[in-house]
């Protein structure tokens, strides 16, 4: 099934991390919380998708249906 990723907005704090391990799908805004490209992630994506999803400090990363 096809994933993208999506933030709990009501548990993000705005760490970065996963813009850090995630460049090419979250960058930050001027506030320092992430902006999400919202396409869907590439077989070849997913290892670091969920590894991003398991690092993010809040739990407010996950992989949601497309
Ligand atoms: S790593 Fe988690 S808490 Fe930090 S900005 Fe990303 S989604 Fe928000």
């Amino acid at each position: 099934m096809v994933k993208k990723l999506e933030i709990d907005w009501t548990r993000c704090d705005g760490h970065g991390l996963c813009a850090t391990l995630l460049g090419d799908d979250v960058v930050l805004d001027e506030w320092g919380f992430p902006v999400l490209s919202g396409r869907p992630v590439t077989a070849g994506e997913m290892t670091n998708a969920r590894r991003a999803v398991l690092a993010c400090p809040a739990l407010a990363l996950r992989l949601g249906d497309v």
